[in-house]
C-alpha cells in the first residue's frame, strides 16, 4: 500500500515537470473545488448540474472536488446558519480551497458573508443568479459566475400561448424568499400580470393545492415555480411535487425549468441545469489555472423554450401558437416513423407487387392482341385453303349437285309427257312435283353447305356436337370418296360429344385429314378405306381420329408433316396439316399422326369437353 502511494506521489511529480511552461506555479491555484448547493442533489435541476460541473472536472483527473448540500431550502434559521458556518469551517480548516462553486442566490450570499472568515481571499464563481439580483449586489471583488435570465413576463407569455384568451394566473409555490431559482419572479408579479386575475396559491400547504388546482375557472395557466416544503412537514424535490399537482390541474402547468417538463408540465422558457453546470466549471476551472475571478467577466444562461408534446396533446395545443424557436420533447413517433422501416419494406413490397401485376397485365395484353393476331391470320389461311379444297373437290361438287338437277329435269319431262295424256293421272303428277320438290332442296341444301364451308367468317367458338360435325364433313366427302374409289365409313359413339368450337373451322381439319388420306391411297390398286371415328374417353376430352389404309408415313417424317410447307406431293402447299394443328391448339385440344399396326395411316385429334 505505503509503496503504490509513494509509486504515485513520485508520477505525479514527474508528470508535474511536464506541465506546459506558460502556466507559472505561482499563478496556478491549488487544484480542489468546493462546490455548494443551495439544495439537496435529490431533485433533477441539481442533480444534472452538478453532472455539468463533474463532466469539466473530470476532464483533468488531478482536480479534487468537495461538495456540500446547504439545503438552504428546508433549513434557515440563524442557529442552522451558525452551526453550518462552524462546521465547514472545522470541516474545511487544513483543506487548501482553489475556487468555491455558489450554486443558487442563497448559497451565494451565505458564501459572501462567510468568506472572510472560513476562506480569505478565495475566489467565487457563482451559479444561476438572475440578472438583476447581480446588478443589485453591485462590485465583489474576486468573483465570476453564470447569470440566468428568466422572468415571470415570459412565463405569462407562455400561458397566453398556451391558453387562448388566458384570463387568470395561478401561482403555485414554496414563499418567494426560500426559492433558488425563481425569487425574483416574486417582485415582477405586479407588472407581468397585469390585465390578468392571480390567484395566489403561493406557500399553500399541498392538500389545498390539489385541491385548488382541480377546480380552476376557464381560461387559467398555472405558473409552478417550485414547491420544496408543504408547510405540514413533508418536503419534496419540487420536480416530485410538480407532478401530484399535474396529475390533479384541471388546465397547463407553465414552468421555466428544464426537469419540470418531465413532471407534466406543458412547457415554458426552460433554465437548463447541465448547461448551466458545464458555464460554471468551466470558469472555475480558468480560475483555477491562474486567471483571476474578477478579470472574467460573468456569462450569462439564456432560458430557451422548452414544451412537452405529450402535455400540448393533452391540453390541445398546436405547434404553430408556440413562441419562435420552440423545442418539442417528448414527441411520440407516428405510426409511419415508429414503423419506419417495417412501412418501407411494406411499400417496397406493394410497388414490387403493382409493377408486377403492371407487368403482367401488359405481357397478357400483349399475349391476348397477339392471340386475336394469329386467329385472323388462321382464319385467312384457313379460307385460302379452303378455297384450295373445294378447289380439288370441284368434280365432287358438280356431280352432288347434277344429281338432283338431273332428276328434276327427267322428273319434269315425265310430268310434261303425262300432262300431254287426255286424262292425266293427277296423283302421279303430284308425287313427280313433290320428288321435283326434294330433289330442289338436296341442290339447295348442297349449295348451303359449299357457301357455308366457303364463308370467311372470324374464329367464333359455340356449342356444337362433334358427331354432328364429323357428320356432315363426311356427306359432304362421299361424292369425292366415291368418284376416287374409296370406301369411307364413319363410326360414331353414342349421344352427342358437346364441345366448345368453330365447326366450319372443326369441318376443315377433318376434310383436310380425309382428303390427305384419299391422296395417300391414289397409288394402292384396290382396298381404299378411310374410317372417321369419334370416342369419348370416358373422361373430360373426345378424341376424333380419321385411319387409313394407305402407304403411311415413313417414321422419321412423322414428326415434321404439321410443319408449314413440308409436303411430298408435286402439286402441294404443304399448309393443310399445319393449319389443322392450328386450328386444334386454338381449340385447347391436340392433334398428332402415328403409323397403324395393320399398315396406314392414322390422324388423331383431341378436344375438351364441355363440363
Ligand atoms: P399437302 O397435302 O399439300 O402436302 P399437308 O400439310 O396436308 O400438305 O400434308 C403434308 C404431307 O404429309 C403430305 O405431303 C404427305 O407427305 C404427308 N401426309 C399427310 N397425310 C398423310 C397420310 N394420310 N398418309 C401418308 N402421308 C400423309
Amino acid at each position: 500500500m505505503i509503496t503504490t502511494i509513494v509509486a504515485r506521489v513520485f508520477l505525479v511529480g514527474f508528470f508535474a515537470l511536464l506541465v506546459p511552461t506558460y502556466v507559472s506555479a505561482q499563478d496556478r491555484r491549488p487544484q480542489s473545488v468546493l462546490v455548494l448547493d443551495q439544495s439537496n442533489l435529490r431533485g433533477p435541476f441539481y442533480y444534472q448540474l452538478s453532472s455539468g460541473l463533474r463532466e469539466v472536472f473530470d476532464v483533468d483527473g488531478r482536480i479534487t472536488v468537495y461538495g456540500e448540500n446547504l439545503d438552504l431550502t428546508r433549513f434557515g434559521d440563524a442557529a442552522y446558519e451558525e452551526s453550518l458556518k462552524r462546521h465547514l469551517n472545522e470541516k474545511y480548516r487544513d483543506r487548501q480551497i482553489g475556487v468555491i462553486v455558489a450554486n443558487g442566490v442563497g448559497t451565494f450570499e451565505h458564501t459572501l458573508r462567510w468568506r472572510e472568515e472560513l476562506w480569505p481571499g478565495i475566489p467565487i464563481v457563482f451559479a444561476m443568479l438572475e440578472a438583476t439580483q447581480l446588478a443589485k449586489l453591485g462590485q465583489v471583488a474576486n468573483v465570476t459566475g453564470v447569470a440566468i435570465r428568466n422572468s415571470l413576463a415570459d412565463a405569462i407569455k407562455t400561458a397566453r400561448a398556451v391558453v387562448p384568451a388566458l384570463d387568470t394566473i395561478v401561482l403555485v409555490g414554496d414563499s418567494w424568499d426560500r426559492q433558488s431559482l425563481f425569487r425574483h419572479w416574486g417582485e415582477e408579479i405586479p407588472t407581468a400580470t397585469s390585465g390578468l386575475k392571480v390567484i395566489d396559491l403561493v406557500g399553500q400547504k399541498m392538500p389545498e393545492i390539489l385541491k385548488r388546482v382541480a377546480e380552476l375557472p376557464e381560461r387559467s395557466a398555472i405558473v409552478y415555480s417550485g414547491v420544496f416544503s408543504d408547510g405540514a412537514g413533508t418536503y419534496y424535490p419540487p420536480a416530485t411535487a410538480m407532478r401530484l399537482i399535474a396529475d390533479e390541474a384541471n388546465c397547463p402547468i407553465v414552468v421555466g425549468a428544464e426537469p419540470l417538463l418531465a413532471a407534466g408540465a406543458i412547457g415554458g422558457y426552460s433554465l437548463i441545469a447541465k448547461e448551466i453546470g458545464t458555464a460554471a466549471g468551466r470558469l472555475a476551472l480558468r480560475v483555477l489555472n491562474g486567471e483571476q475571478a474578477g478579470d472574467i467577466p460573468p456569462v450569462t444562461h439564456e432560458s430557451k423554450p422548452l414544451f412537452n408534446w405529450k402535455q400540448m396533446q393533452r391540453w390541445n395545443v398546436s405547434e404553430s401558437s408556440l413562441p419562435q424557436q420552440s423545442e418539442i420533447r417528448f414527441r411520440e413517433p407516428n405510426l409511419l416513423e415508429q414503423y419506419r422501416w417495417q412501412t418501407m419494406a411494406v411499400a417496397a413490397a406493394i410497388l414490387i407487387q403493382a409493377g408486377l401485376i403492371m407487368f403482367l397485365l401488359h405481357e397478357r395484353h400483349l399475349r391476348h392482341s397477339a392471340e386475336v393476331e394469329s386467329h385472323k391470320r388462321m382464319t385467312e389461311l384457313a379460307h385460302v385453303n379452303r378455297q384450295a379444297t373445294t378447289g380439288e373437290l370441284s368434280s365432287s361438287i358438280a356431280h352432288e349437285l347434277n344429281q338432283p338437277l338431273g332428276s328434276i329435269l327427267t322428273n319434269a319431262e315425265t310430268a310434261e309427257l303425262i300432262l300431254k295424256s287426255d286424262q292425266p293421272d293427277l296423283e302421279e303428277i303430284r308425287e313427280i312435283l313433290a320428288d321435283i320438290k326434294r330433289d330442289d332442296q338436296r341442290a339447295g341444301e348442297v349449295i348451303r353447305r359449299l357457301r357455308n364451308f366457303l364463308k370467311r367468317t372470324p374464329f367464333e367458338t359455340r356449342d356444337v356436337d362433334l358427331n354432328e360435325v364429323m357428320g356432315e364433313a363426311f356427306r359432304f366427302l362421299s361424292v369425292q370418296a366415291s368418284a376416287r374409289n374409296v370406301a369411307l365409313y364413319l363410326q360414331t359413339a353414342p349421344g352427342a360429344l358437346r364441345i366448345k368450337g368453330d365447326p366450319i373451322q372443326l369441318q376443315q381439319v377433318i376434310l383436310n385429314l380425309v382428303v390427305n388420306a384419299m391422296d395417300a391411297m391414289a397409288s394402292i390398286p384396290y382396298g381404299r378405306t378411310v374410317i372417321g371415328r369419334t370416342e369419348w374417353n370416358g373422361g373430360s376430352s373426345v378424341m376424333i381420329s380419321i385411319s387409313d389404309s394407305g402407304p403411311g408415313i415413313p417414321a422419321d417424317k412423322l414428326a415434321q408433316v404439321f410443319d408449314p410447307f413440308f409436303t411430298t406431293k408435286d402439286q402441294g402447299m404443304g399448309i393443310g396439316l399445319s393449319i389443322a394443328r392450328t386450328i386444334i391448339l386454338a381449340h385447347k385440344g391436340q392433334i398428332w399422326a402415328e403409323n397403324q399396326s395393320g399398315g396406314g395411316a392414322a390422324f388423331h385429334f383431341s378436344l375438351p369437353l364441355v363440363a
